[in-house]
């Protein structure tokens, strides 16, 4: 059995410790006789499963008290649109900044719902920045603002953590680099992400609400895409995705064990300085258009000189063992996603077959 370095976007490469724990544990979770995914939610035993998951992303994320952690499944698509039934109110107006694909997606996902201002939007330039803040056009009185963390497909990501929105409650999309770095979690009213990015397996997302949020009225809505019964239930309002939440706290628990977000924030910078180094060094060869102080550590997308070479590079990097490196439909080219799960090795591996590989087509 060979394990290649996989630089999927999602769904990404996932530990190899959790795999293997996983793998010895799948007919017999706990001396049970019985797989942990064939057992009841409402059972103490994966009650206590669900419960150290929650208490272990909340050690790794340094979430305060007096916020909700919801595990749900529908993705984060479906938290999009989740967010205005719950939070924007009747004729309200909510606000979103534009800095990508994902972005666009989130305001497509409410705007059934309700007025949606557009504050700024990096668009025009195409996406390779994030407007200054004293442009933002923010509307007095917004539901709420939303931005997205990390675009996943454009590759900018907000690298001087939260921007300050004044009194509405910030909303970020962190599906693809929650868990990447320590952040402040007190200047978000929620964060999301689905798992299938940083933190497990596709099919569960995660929601982290400030409490006294849902004690807001929302929109007219169904009982299920209610946050607040959800989170009285502690997430089980219904049968959740109970392999995903296992998984994804298995994944906690080693990312607990590797030394927390701290340490993923060294080696993080370290993958995508390693692979930036190999395109801005390149002479031209590789380009990654995003401004230096936008560039997202988690998702590179880079382009060569024509479509030949980008399937050439495809073809012989995965012959080479390195997998996924084809570029989003979107944009095209090659990306790189750089999750916390892919060692140094894997950057230093990359750059050195996109040198071998320059050497022998440039
Ligand atoms: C992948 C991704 C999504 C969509 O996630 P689903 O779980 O497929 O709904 C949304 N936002 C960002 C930033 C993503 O990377």
């Amino acid at each position: 059995m060979t394990r290649v370095f996989n630089f999927s976007a999602g769904p990404a490469t996932l530990p190899e410790p959790v795999l293997r724990q996983a793998q010895a544990e799948l007919l017999d979770w706990n001396g049970i006789g019985a797989s942990i995914v064939e057992i009841s939610h409402r059972s103490a035993d994966f009650i206590e499963v669900a419960a150290r998951a929650e208490a272990d992303l909340r050690q790794l994320l340094s979430v305060p008290d007096d916020y909700a952690v919801l595990f749900l499944s529908g993705g984060a698509t479906t938290q999009q649109a989740l967010l205005a039934l719950n939070f924007a109110s009747p004729g309200g107006t909510v606000d979103y900044v534009v800095t990508g694909h994902w972005s666009k997606t989130a305001i497509k996902q409410v705007r059934p719902y309700v007025k949606v201002n557009i504050a700024a939007s990096s668009e025009a330039g195409g996406f390779v920045d994030i407007p200054p803040r004293d442009t933002w056009k923010l509307t007095p009185g917004a539901d709420y603002v939303h931005i997205t963390a990390n675009e996943t497909i454009h590759g900018v990501e907000y690298r001087n953590g939260a921007p300050d929105v004044g009194d509405a409650p910030l909303f970020a999309d962190f599906s693809s680099s929650i868990a990447s770095e320590p952040i402040d979690v007190s200047k978000y009213g929620a964060i999301y992400a689905g798992a299938q990015k940083n933190l497990g397996p596709v099919g569960v997302a995660v929601v982290i609400v400030r409490r006294d949020l849902l004690g807001r009225e929302g929109l007219p809505r169904a009982d299920i895409f209610d946050y607040r019964s959800h989170a009285a239930r502690d997430s089980m309002l219904n049968t959740p995705p109970t392999w995903n939440w296992y998984l994804a706290g298995l994944v906690f628990r080693w990312m607990l064990a590797e030394g927390g977000v701290a340490e993923f924030a060294k080696r993080n910078a370290e993958k995508s300085r390693i692979v930036y180094e190999a395109i801005d060094g390149s002479g031209g060869f590789y380009r990654n258009h995003v401004l230096p102080d936008f560039r997202s550590r988690m998702n590179i997308p880079f382009f060569l000189p024509d479509e030949t070479l980008t399937a050439r590079f495809v073809a012989e990097s995965k012959a080479a063992g390195l997998l996924a490196l084809k570029g989003h439909k979107a944009v095209g080219g090659i990306r790189a996603s750089l999750y916390n799960a892919m060692p140094v090795a894997g950057a230093q591996a990359l750059a050195a077959f996109m040198r071998d590989f320059q050497r022998l087509n440039g």
